[in-house]
C-alpha cells in the first residue's frame, strides 16, 4: 500500500464505483485493474509501466490504447494525476490521493522524488500575487541528478 494513504482498497473502490455509477458509466474490470496498480504502487508510472505491471499481476494483456484511454478518464476525472517531464515522452501517473508535493527527477535514470517545501509554496503565493494572478494550482518540476548517478559518474 502507499505510504501515507488512510484509506483502504477496499473503501477506494467502494467511493470509485460509486462515482462511476453517479457519471453514468460501465464498471471496467481493466480500469480497476489499471488503479490498483497506481493504489499499490509508491512509484510514478507510465502508461507502458501499468501495461506490464497488469500483465505480471493478472497474467492479462491490456492494450496500450486501451491503457491511454483509461488514464485520461481517471485525470479528466481528477482521480489521477498526470505528470509530464521534459525529455521523456510519456507522462508519469499517481493517484490525486495524497496532499499537494512537487517533484523532481533525475535526468541520468528518470527517478522521480517527491518534495514538499512550505517556504516555497509560500513564495509561490506571493510571486503569483505579485504579478496580479489568483493561484489556482502550481506544477514544480526540478530536474537534476540523484544521489547514485551522481555516485556512478
Ligand atoms: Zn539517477
Ligand atoms: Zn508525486
Amino acid at each position: 500500500m502507499k505510504k501515507g494513504l488512510t484509506i483502504t482498497y477496499d473503501e477506494y473502490m467502494l467511493k470509485f464505483k460509486g462515482l462511476i455509477k453517479s457519471l453514468g458509466l460501465n464498471n471496467s474490470v481493466q480500469r480497476e485493474y489499471v488503479l490498483k496498480i497506481l493504489f499499490d504502487c509508491d512509484n510514478h508510472l507510465s502508461a507502458e509501466d501499468i501495461a506490464k505491471k497488469v500483465k505480471d499481476v493478472h497474467n492479462i494483456n491490456i492494450g496500450i490504447a486501451t491503457v491511454y484511454r483509461i488514464l485520461a478518464l481517471l485525470e479528466e476525472l481528477n482521480i489521477i494525476k498526470g505528470i509530464s517531464i521534459d525529455g521523456f515522452e510519456s507522462k508519469v501517473y499517481e493517484l490525486n490521493l495524497t496532499s499537494h508535493h512537487d517533484h523532481m527527477v533525475c535526468v541520468e535514470c528518470g527517478k522521480i522524488v517527491e518534495f514538499y517545501d512550505a517556504e516555497v509554496e509560500k513564495i509561490q503565493e506571493l510571486v503569483a500575487i505579485e504579478n496580479g494572478f489568483k493561484l489556482q494550482s502550481h506544477n514544480m518540476m526540478l530536474y537534476g541528478i540523484c544521489k547514485d548517478c551522481q555516485e556512478h559518474e
